[in-house]
Formats: structure tokens, C-alpha cells, sequence
């Protein structure tokens, strides 16, 4: 049994702050990346005792140098830096069992604690006309290479959208999100034994399917301000529908997903 772990932060137990989750933060960013280690490292412990052979843990949030590897547990192998050419899910192939996403945050302009759609830029995003943020995005993903997500973990607005778009889904809810700022959250002990616990639930059930990934798969996005989007649409074969939004439909979610990471880092720089 091949498990495969994306794991962002900002659905870390405890996680309601930028400062929380990047290096500029200082101390307090420190602390936050060995609680972040310590939850997909109960991931892991779990998954081995439940008889995977090989675990991948791909670290999926901003510079993907998060990940404390000397605190990292024995019986996984650690993909990070950046950039990767799959990015938040770089290493997924098919072949893997299951896939689990964990410290996910809701999608962006959701109630969830720091809800986002891989940036700021982004004011929201669809695929084939469904609303998407980076969990949907990835499941999509690890669909598209026949994997399942078996679990995942973060507030209770990220846990709304996972049960909308995967059904079953083994879903740990590690904190409440009072406000896009605030949270009360369960202690990271309780929620190492809610991880240990989920994932073997999780790597019980026989009946999930992958997400089915659609060909040709139009991804539409609608930025922030019209320099945003003017920025996106240098991509060849985009589309600008009008002064914020921009349009690609590649002939498969590869592709299409690879292009809307183009289109935001364009996004970005312009
Ligand atoms: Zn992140």
C-alpha cells in the first residue's frame, strides 16, 4: 500500500495568523512548524500501523520548506522546496493507494480561517463552472492519476467543502474558524489522536473512488483587479472573458491545472 500526504499549514491546529505560517513570523513560525511536522507525522505512524509500505509527504505550502526533516518520522520520504512541477501535489502518480491532505484551508472568499485559492490575486476560481479552492483543485489532481483522498484535515468550513465534493472522506476538523483571524481550536495532542485515528478509518474503507478528472477542463478566474488579469492573460491559448476574468480550457485537467498555476504566478508578478 503507496500512501501520498500534501500537507499545508494553514490548517494547523492552533494556525489563525500569517506569521504563523511564514518564516518572517520568526519564533512563533518555529513553533508552527513543529506542530505542523507533529500532525503529519501522526499521519504517517498511522498509515504504516494500518500496512503501508511507502509513504511520500509532499510539503505544499508557500516556499514548501516547512517540513522540520530531522523531527520528520522514519518510515516517510520528504519531497520539498520549490518550484515543482505539480507543485502543492508534486510526487502524486498513479500507483498510490490513497492520498491525504492535511492543515487544507477553505476555499478563498469562504468563511474558513485564512480561506484562500493559492493566492491573494485570486478572488475566486471554477472548474467546468464548479466552484474550486486548493482542496478541490488536488483532488481533481490525484483523480486525474486514479488516487483517491481518503482523508483530510482543517476547520469546519474546509470540512464543508470536502464532504460537498469527496462524499465519504474521512474528515478530522482540528479547530473552528470563528473569523477569517480566529479560532478555537482543539489542543495538538487531542489532534494527534484524532489523526491516528482517522487515518485508519481512512485507509479501511474500500469504497472511495478518485474524483473524476474532466477532459477538456476549463479552468475560469476571476482576479482581484483588471492589472491581475491582464498580467494572466500573456499565457498563450488563455482567454480574457472581461477586465478581472480569465479563461483556459486545456484538452486535460493536467494541463489545466498546470496552466492555472501559470496564470496566478503571471498573476503575481504583474
Ligand atoms: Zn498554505
Amino acid at each position: 500500500m503507496r500512501v501520498y500526504i500534501s500537507a499545508d499549514m494553514e490548517g494547523v491546529a492552533g494556525v489563525c495568523a500569517w506569521q504563523q505560517v511564514e518564516a518572517s513570523g520568526g519564533g512563533e513560525y518555529i513553533r508552527y512548524q513543529r506542530l505542523m511536522t507533529a500532525e503529519v507525522n501522526a499521519v504517517i505512524q498511522g498509515a504504516l500501523k494500518a500496512g503501508a509500505t511507502t509513504v511520500y509527504v509532499n510539503d505544499a505550502h508557500g516556499g514548501m520548506r516547512n517540513l522540520l526533516a530531522e523531527n520528520l518520522h522514519p518510515g516517510a520520504q520528504l519531497i520539498s522546496g520549490t518550484p515543482k512541477k505539480l507543485g502543492m501535489m508534486e510526487g502524486i502518480e498513479r500507483g498510490f493507494t490513497a492520498a491525504c491532505f492535511l492543515g487544507y484551508h477553505a476555499r478563498a472568499g469562504s468563511p474558513g480561517v485564512l480561506a484562500h485559492t493559492y493566492s491573494d490575486v485570486v478572488h475566486r476560481l471554477q472548474v467546468n463552472g464548479q466552484e474550486m479552492g486548493e482542496l478541490g483543485l488536488n483532488a481533481l489532481l490525484a483523480g486525474y492519476f486514479s488516487v483517491p483522498v481518503v482523508m483530510v484535515s482543517g476547520d469546519q468550513v474546509l470540512a464543508g467543502e470536502a464532504r460537498k465534493l469527496l462524499g465519504e472522506v474521512e474528515v478530522v476538523i482540528v479547530k473552528e474558524a470563528l473569523n477569517y483571524h480566529a479560532v478555537r481550536s482543539l489542543s495538538p495532542r487531542q489532534v494527534k489522536e484524532k489523526l491516528l485515528q482517522g487515518i485508519a478509518r481512512a485507509l479501511e474503507k474500500k469504497n472511495l473512488k478518485p474524483l473524476p478528472a474532466p477532459a477538456p477542463a476549463t479552468v475560469t478566474i476571476v482576479f482581484n483587479d483588471p492589472a491581475r488579469a491582464a498580467a494572466a492573460a500573456i499565457l498563450p491559448r488563455s482567454r480574457r472573458l472581461n477586465a478581472v476574468t480569465v479563461v483556459y480550457t486545456g484538452t486535460d485537467y493536467l494541463e489545466t491545472y498546470q496552466a492555472l498555476r501559470s496564470l496566478i504566478a503571471l498573476a503575481k508578478s504583474g
